[in-house]
């Protein structure tokens, strides 16, 4: 039935702190489409370069890319 179907796409928490991401909020897409939020991800990668979510390998070449200032 549609209550059986798992949530995806908007509204999907950031796994890393397990709270919605929210309209407005400093969020970062990694190369495999997963989102979290800036700081999140940001701690996270300094860790491991891996998507939290799916085991990725993220590229640090691209990361560097993100920085906007
Ligand atoms: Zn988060
Ligand atoms: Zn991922």
């Amino acid at each position: 039935s549609e209550s059986c179907k798992p949530r995806s796409g908007a509204g999907s928490p950031c796994v890393i702190c397990m709270l919605e991401l929210a309209r407005g909020d400093p969020v970062r897409f990694l190369p495999c489409l997963h989102v979290y939020h800036a700081a999140c991800i940001d701690a996270w990668l300094l860790r491991s370069f891996t998507c939290p979510s799916c085991m990725e390998p993220v590229d640090a070449a691209l990361l560097a890319s993100y920085e906007t200032h």
